[in-house]
C-alpha cells in the first residue's frame, strides 16, 4: 500500500526525521485560508497523488509570494497531473500540500528497500538526488550507491559510514547524517515498509542540515493487519475500479495493460502464465490469482472483473485443482457467464481434483469454450488467437526498479508481478 507524501512526512516525523512544516487540504477555500495566513515565502503548492515525478509533470510549484501560491493552488488543485509515472491518462488531484519553502544547497537521493535478492534490507543513496533520479540510475548506475544490511544483524556504524562517504559527506556532516538514516530504518522496520523513499534529501543552504523535501513510503499489505493505523491511511480514491472489487472480493488482482486476461491459482502460477502468454505473442491484461481456498463466489467475481476490461481480447482460465476444486471453479465460470454476456473467447486448461466432474459441468453449460488439456495446448489456442506479434514492452533493469520501484507498474509484467505473488494469499513451494 502506497502512501501520500503528507502522510508519509508525517510519519517520519514520529521518528525524529526532519520535514518541511506543511498542511493539506482537498478544498480550495480552505487552501485560500491558508495561504492567506502565511507569512513566509517561499511557499510550495504540492499536489499528493500516489505516483512521482509529480515536479516535472507541474504538479510542484515554488512559490515566491501570495498571488503566485493562490494561482498555483487554483492550477493544481482538481487538475489531471501526468508524470512519467501515472502513464497517459494521468490522475487527479484531490488533495494539495501547502508546504514551507526550503532554501536548497544540494538535493540527494536516499531509499531503503526491501532487498530480495540480498534477503535483507538495502540503503540506497546518490548524490545527484532530485528529479533526474530514474534516468541517472540507468545511465549512470556507478553514482548510486548500495548498502546491505543483514536485519538480523542490524544496522551498524560502518553501513552508515559506507554511506556517508559513498555521498561525499565532509566529516562535520557524519554525525547528523548517520543519525537521520538510523531514525529512517528504524521508521522503515517499525512500519513494514517495501520501500521508504526521500528524493530529494536536502542539505539547507546557510546552516547546513538534512531534510527530507519529499517522501514516498510503500507498506507491506500482509502487514497490514498488525498496523491498523497504518491500514487506515489507505485512500480508496486512488484505487481503480476494478482493484477495489477485487480487493473487497479478497482476490489478488493487479491490471497490466495488455490485451490476455487470465485468471489463474497460485501466485507462480500465474506468473508461468503471463510469460506463456507473452511467448505465444500476446501481452497480460493482469496479474489474478484467486488463491488456494477460493469460493465458486470469488471465481465468478474474478472473472466479471478482468471481462469489463475493454481491452481484453481472450481470457484464458488456468487452474490446477488442489484446495480449490475443479468442480468449484467450474460453477464459478459459469455462473460468470451467465450474468455477463462473454464477447471474447475463453480457454479453460484445469487439472487436478475433481476434474472429471469440473469437465462435466463446463460441457453441460453449453458455454462456447476453448479447452485445453495441458500448458503446450493453450500455448498453441493463444497462438492461433493473438497471432506471433512481437512484444514491445522492454523490462526496465534492476537499477531502474530499485531507484523506481514505481516504474514497474508501468513497465513491466514480470517486475510487478513479483510483487504480487509475494502477497498472494497461497504460496506455492
Ligand atoms: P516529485 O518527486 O514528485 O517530482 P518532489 O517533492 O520531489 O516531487 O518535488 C520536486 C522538486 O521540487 C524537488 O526536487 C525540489 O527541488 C522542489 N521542492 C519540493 N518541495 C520543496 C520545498 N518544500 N522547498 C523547496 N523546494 C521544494
Ligand atoms: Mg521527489
Amino acid at each position: 500500500m502506497k502512501l501520500h507524501e503528507f502522510q508519509s512526512k508525517e510519519i517520519l516525523r514520529r521518528y525524529q526525521v526532519p520535514t518541511p512544516e506543511g498542511e493539506v487540504t482537498g478544498e480550495l477555500e480552505a487552501a485560500r485560508r491558508i495561504i492567506e495566513s502565511t507569512k513566509k515565502y517561499p511557499l510550495v503548492v504540492k499536489a499528493q497523488i500516489l505516483a512521482g515525478g509529480r515536479g516535472k509533470g507541474g504538479g510542484v510549484r515554488v512559490c515566491r509570494d501570495r498571488a503566485e501560491a493562490l494561482a498555483a493552488a487554483e492550477a493544481i488543485l482538481g487538475m489531471n497531473l501526468v508524470t512519467p509515472q501515472t502513464g497517459d491518462q494521468g490522475q487527479q488531484v484531490r488533495q494539495i500540500l501547502l508546504e514551507q519553502g526550503v532554501a536548497i544547497a544540494q538535493e540527494f537521493y536516499l531509499s531503503l528497500v526491501v532487498d530480495r535478492a540480498g534477503a535483507g534490507i538495502a540503503f540506497l543513496a546518490s548524490r545527484a538526488g532530485g528529479m533526474a533520479i530514474e534516468e541517472l540510475a540507468a545511465e549512470q548506475p556507478e553514482l548510486v550507491v548500495k548498502v546491505r544490511v543483514d536485519p538480523l544483524a542490524g544496522l551498524a556504524g560502518y553501513h552508515l559510514r559506507q554511506l556517508a562517504f559513498g555521498l561525499g559527506l565532509p566529516p562535520e556532516l557524519h554525525k547528523e547524517f548517520g543519525a537521520l538514516c538510523r531514525n529512517l530504518y528504524h521508521c522503515f522496520t517499525a512500519c513494514d515498509c517495501l520501500l521508504l523513499e526521500i528524493n530529494p534529501l536536502v542539505l539547507t543552504a546557510g546552516t547546513p542540515r538534512f531534510i527530507a523535501l519529499d517522501a514516498k513510503l510503500e507498506i507491506d499489505d500482509n502487514a497490514l493487519f498488525r498496523r491498523p493505523e497504518l491500514a487506515a491511511l489507505r485512500d480508496p480514491a486512488e484505487e481503480s475500479e476494478p482493484e477495489r472489487r477485487a480487493r473487497s472480493a479478497g482476490l489478488n488482482y493487479i491490471g497490466l495493460k495488455g490485451n490476455i486476461a487470465s485468471m489463474v491459482n497460485g501466485a507462480g502460477l500465474a506468473m508461468a502464465t503471463m510469460d506463456l502468454i507473452k511467448q505465444a505473442g500476446g501481452e497480460p491484461a493482469n496479474f489474478l490469482d484467486v488463491g488456494g481456498g477460493a469460493s465458486a463466489a470469488m471465481v465468478e467475481e474474478g472473472l466479471r472483473i478482468i471481462l469489463d476490461d475493454p481491452g481484453v481480447e481472450a481470457v484464458l482460465i488456468n487452474i490446477f485443482g488442489g484446495i480449490l476444486r475443479c468442480d468449484i471453479l467450474a460453477q464459478g465460470v459459469v455462473e460468470a457467464a451467465r450474468r455477463t454476456a462473454i464477447k471474447v473467447p475463453l480457454i479453460v486448461r484445469m487439472e487436478g481434483t475433481n476434474v472429471e466432474e469440473g469437465r462435466r459441468i463446463l460441457a453441460d453449460s453449453g458455454l462456447e469454450l476453448i479447452t485445453a488439456a495441458d500448458l503446450s495446448e493453450v500455448g498453441q489456442a493463444l497462438v492461433a488467437l493473438v497471432g506471433d506479434r512481437p512484444s514491445a514492452a522492454k523490462p526496465p533493469t534492476e537499477m531502474e526498479v530499485a531507484a523506481n520501484p514505481a516504474a514497474n507498474q508501468h513497465n513491466s509484467a514480470s517486475a510487478t508481478t513479483a510483487a504480487a505473488a509475494e502477497n498472494s494469499p497461497e504460496r506455492r513451494p
